[in-house]
């Protein structure tokens, strides 16, 4: 029998699970790799074009050293052309470490008995808030563990805290959550409280070995989990994130469920994922875990690039779990966003080292240390435009009525100009005078691109009444 990838044994349903993993495995054992096949597939994607299940399968299947490369040269190509040099910047803001659950790989788990459980206070908050202010953030990413006392109540009341914290010319601008799945009445209080994205990873696509690395607490339950952001999506909270953590089990397995949980949010809700990451898995305190599944760099880059090739209209995430080389490497192939100047030890923006007296409560180690002030010197060197653009959230540019590629010329409409404003914003508010200098000649390059575009002239006088003072200026 000739398998049908557009058929899945599993229909798509609002609120069902849509995972079989069998059907997953058939992909990846039937999908042959070879160079007309791969060239046609890239062609696809360089067109636009969705990936299916099947394609995706070759891809991953690949190991071709020369086919590899002109996949990476792929998901290259197709960021330049489509994402333009623009890398939008965020932090994440820990919360609160108390956890019921007791994920293996997670040094928050209950178990743990060598982590100070923390929940910061209102004031911690604000301190934290205004502290990342200062160091010119302007997008948060609120984490909480998942704990009776992180109700959708008390997330949303953390969110309207740190909207509420303006320093200086400081302001967050766009909340978004990681937290535990909500019920459909959860995921309506925190949308009220205006969050951007609520971000939820799956962890691992695959429910046996989901069940061994989640033996209790609340996160056991896989499918709970799995149609989580259908629950978002029924209550019109369109702007949902999904990951997986590498490591866990088989990467290919979880590119495949990656794109699958995709096209089901497509074929439920017409509208897609906003982003997707893909941690790697991190030492973390008391870890203890077998490397079978652990991802080396040459496949991580390579995984990245796939992603890229297959999901051409999603964004994608790139955190400081990874080191710097790892970093630089990994944008080129199709990184939309990043942290920068990331802390996880709670109350670390505002507190000394010392201050904290070497708690021990942080989730796991990062491998990029460096301030936001340094990633924005380096992106800078790099001929990336740093942006902190809001924009969109903000105008209602979300979901099924907007997908920045369903716009022709949507980036360079909007993207690009509102990086470049937000940049300037950076530059006259935080930026040492040599990275000012350094982003005023990058912006200059970048304005040339766009020459011939209707709003040039706008974009500068814009700038010009950010150097004179205004702020919040957007397209
Ligand atoms: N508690 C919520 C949950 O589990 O969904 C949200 C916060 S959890 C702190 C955020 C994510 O961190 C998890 O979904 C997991 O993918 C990731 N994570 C946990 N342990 C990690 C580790 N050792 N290395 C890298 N990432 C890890
Ligand atoms: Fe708790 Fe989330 Fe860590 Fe699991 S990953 S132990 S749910 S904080």
């Amino acid at each position: 029998m000739k398998f049908n990838p557009e058929k899945y044994r599993i229909p798509d349903e609002r609120m069902k699970p849509f995972i079989d993993p069998d059907e997953i495995w058939e992909f990846i054992n039937n999908a042959k790799s070879t160079k007309e096949r791969v060239h046609e597939i890239i062609a696809k994607s360089l067109d636009k074009k969705r990936l299916n299940l099947e394609e995706v399968a070759v891809l991953v299947n690949t190991t071709d050293p020369e086919l590899v490369e002109e996949i990476l040269q792929g998901a290259r190509t197709l960021k330049r052309k489509v994402y333009g040099n623009r890398i939008v910047l965020f932090a994440p803001l820990y919360i609160g470490n108390k956890c019921i659950n007791n994920c293996k790989y997670c040094g928050f788990r209950a178990s743990n008995k060598e982590a100070k459980r923390v929940t910061l206070t209102d004031e911690e908050i604000v301190k934290e808030v205004e502290a990342l202010e200062d160091n010119g953030q302007k997008r948060l990413i609120l984490v909480y563990g998942e704990h009776p006392e992180y109700s959708a109540e008390y997330i949303a009341h953390t969110v309207k805290l740190v909207y509420g914290v303006k320093k200086a010319n400081g302001e967050i601008r766009r909340v978004n959550i990681n937290a535990a799945p909500l019920d459909i009445e959860g995921f309506r209080t925190v949308k009220e409280a205006g969050i951007g994205t609520y971000q939820i990873f799956q962890e691992t696509y695959n429910p046996e070995a989901y069940s061994w690395y989640h033996p209790s607490g609340k996160k056991k339950d896989f499918n709970w989990r799995l149609t989580s952001l259908d629950r978002a999506q029924e209550v019109g909270l369109d702007d949902v994130g999904i990951g997986a953590l590498f490591g866990l089990y088989d990467w290919r397995f979880e590119v495949l469920a990656l794109v699958r949980h995709t096209n089901h949010l497509e074929t439920c809700y017409n509208v897609g994922p906003h982003t997707i990451s893909f941690p790697r898995i991190k030492s973390a305190s008391g870890l203890d875990l077998t490397e079978k599944y652990f991802v080396n760099d040459e496949d991580f880059v390579k995984m990245v690039a796939i992603l890229r090739l297959a999901v051409p209209y999603t964004g994608m995430i790139l955190t400081a779990r990874e080191p710097v080389s790892v970093r630089r490497k990994v944008m080129q192939f199709g990184v939309s966003q990043i942290d920068g100047g990331t802390k996880l030890e709670l109350g670390a923006y505002h507190q000394s080292k010392n201050e904290q007296q070497n708690l021990n409560h942080e989730q796991f180690e990062i491998n990029d240390s460096r301030s936001l002030g340094e990633i924005i010197d380096d992106l800078i060197d790099n001929d990336y435009i740093p942006s902190f653009c809001t924009a969109c959230y903000r105008l209602g540019r979300t979901g099924e009525h907007f997908m920045e590629f369903s716009v022709p010329g949507f980036i360079k409409r909007f993207c690009t100009p509102n990086a470049i404003l937000t940049l300037t914003e950076y530059l006259v508010d935080y930026a040492s005078p040599e990275v000012r200098e350094k982003g005023y000649k990058l912006i200059d390059k970048t304005l040339l691109d766009l020459d011939g575009q209707r709003n040039v002239d706008e974009i500068k006088s814009r700038m010009e009444r950010i150097k004179q003072g205004e702020r919040d200026l957007y397209f």
